[in-house]
């Protein structure tokens, strides 16, 4: 198992590397890139002769991956006739990731509307065929960009909208297709609106980029762009998040494997930094089986791999954290229940308070009855804080979402294990994972008044 970098490197999806505006060379580009932290660089075509030139271009460079595509507004002077095969062509190189960039672009003049969709279609369909994302420019043609990839549901297309700009109507429709949103440096300008959308863009779908050479972050802005400039973007978004930096450049070079395949998958983690909090993966076994768990799957969070092949021992743990003030909190949390391995996460827990510090669990709320007895007291003065999920306020509706045994008492058993905590436990609190507007006051209510413990909303994606 791996240990955790805390130095994941920024990733540009989006950069015009052979732009006329560069007149120095690509090394000195790359060089303050690298400068910054920079790893990833994404360099999308525009016409057949961007795309050949990001083809020779990324095979000189071990951090370039390319894409090869007709530019909505290099549709007009694209000759129709074999120019899919060109594209082909340049795509079979091992470097050349995606179909883009392609998409509908209605600002500049809507005299060949028509043949831009014609091209769109036939784009989508050569990366469906070659199995490759697309990358989707869109300007001013929001309803007719989502009718289109709409008609592509379910036949596994991916990509990601580059240098997203819609308001929050257009950011639940881009989410609803699947794929992935790239934000870029208008995020960073005072009177930008986008900042508005973040709360609801997960960072699971989260990209980021330049589109060097235009549209540089502040404090550029109006200057040209370049690759190592989205570690302002990245800055702003940590702080958007309210995470840390590292956060979003590990999510981002995540979802970056995830869509383009470029770099490989994380290798499975016990323990986990997020924000100043360390997160400690027990195991991935789980007394209940909810429909919306990745446990069975991938059981990635925020850019780490849970999926382990081993559970970890007390001390396995412990030797991962030789100074544990350096972080805020410990908490127990993976895709299983941690209170499965008690005995482990009291020795843990145990070690870490003696040093001084905050213990919190993540749970079910289901210990006592996997464990046939009432562990609360086993937890008292080794745990500070308690979190339960609060599935559903509805008996059946709970064994139905976790996919639970009707008639075993999991639902009054959880509540009771609330009530319960409360008396040796500090702080207990009940969770609901709903979108940051969903509706929760049914659930505070249930939680504070009926329960008599704290409330909390989990937006998603957020521990
Ligand atoms: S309780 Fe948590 S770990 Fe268990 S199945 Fe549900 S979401 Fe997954
Ligand atoms: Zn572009």
């Amino acid at each position: 198992m791996e240990k955790n970098t805390l130095n994941w490197p920024a990733t540009d999806t989006h950069a015009h590397l052979y732009w006329e505006d560069y007149v120095e060379p690509v090394e000195e580009i790359l060089a303050r890139a690298e400068a910054e932290n920079v790893g990833t660089i994404l360099v999308p075509g525009t016409n057949l002769e961007t795309s050949a030139r990001v083809a020779a271009l990324v095979g000189q460079y071990p951090n370039l991956y390319g894409a090869a595509g007709i530019h909505p507004s290099d549709v007009k002077e694209t000759d129709e006739t074999g120019y899919l095969e060109e594209l082909e062509r340049l795509l079979s190189q091992p470097k050349m990731v995606a179909v883009g960039e392609i998409g509908l672009d209605y600002y500049w003049d809507k005299s060949f509307t028509e043949k831009q969709k014609r091209f769109f279609h036939q784009q989508l369909q050569l990366a469906l065929r070659l199995k490759k994302p697309v990358i989707i420019h869109n300007r001013n043609s929001d309803d007719d960009l989502i009718q289109i990839l709409t008609e592509y549901a379910g036949t596994g297309l991916t990509g990601v909208f580059h240098c997203f700009s819609g308001d929050r109507p257009f950011l639940e429709k881009a989410l609803k297709t699947g794929f992935y949103i790239s934000i870029a440096g208008p995020v960073t300008f005072k009177n930008s609106k986008l900042k508005e959308i973040l709360p609801y863009l997960p960072l699971g779908r989260l990209l980021t980029e330049t589109d060097a050479p235009f549209l540089s972050p502040h404090p550029f802005r109006g200057k040209r762009n370049e690759p190592a400039y989205v570690t302002l973007v990245t800055r702003f978004l940590a702080g958007q998040y309210q995470v840390t930096e590292a956060d979003i450049n590990r999510n981002v070079t995540f979802n970056t494997w995830k869509l383009f395949g470029i770099g490989k998958k994380p290798e499975p983690v016990t323990t986990y930094p997020i924000g100043h909090n360390l997160y400690i993966n027990l195991t991935n076994r789980c007394s209940a089986d909810c429909v919306f768990c990745d446990r069975k799957d991938n059981a990635t969070i925020q850019g780490y791999n849970l999926k382990i092949d081993r559970e970890p021992t007390a001390d396995e743990i412990l030797s991962q954290i030789p100074d544990p003030s350096a972080y805020r909190e410990f908490v127990f949390c993976g895709y299983g229940e941690p209170t499965i391995r008690l005995e482990e996460l009291k020795k843990i827990a145990s070690v870490l308070k003696a040093k001084g510090a905050t213990i919190r669990v993540n749970t079910n709320g289901h210990g006592n009855l996997i464990h046939k007895r009432n562990i609360l007291p086993e937890l008292q003065g080794l745990v500070d804080k308690i979190s339960i999920s609060l599935n559903s306020l509805d008996e059946t509706e709970y064994n139905s979402v976790m996919r639970l045994p009707a008639g075993k008492g999991f639902y009054q058993g959880m509540i009771q294990f609330a009530r319960d905590a409360r008396s040796v436990i500090p702080e207990v609190t009940m969770s609901v994972v709903a979108p940051l507007d969903a509706d929760v006051s049914d659930y505070r209510r249930f939680a504070e008044e009926e329960t008599g413990v704290r409330f909390r909303h989990r937006p998603l994606d957020f521990l």
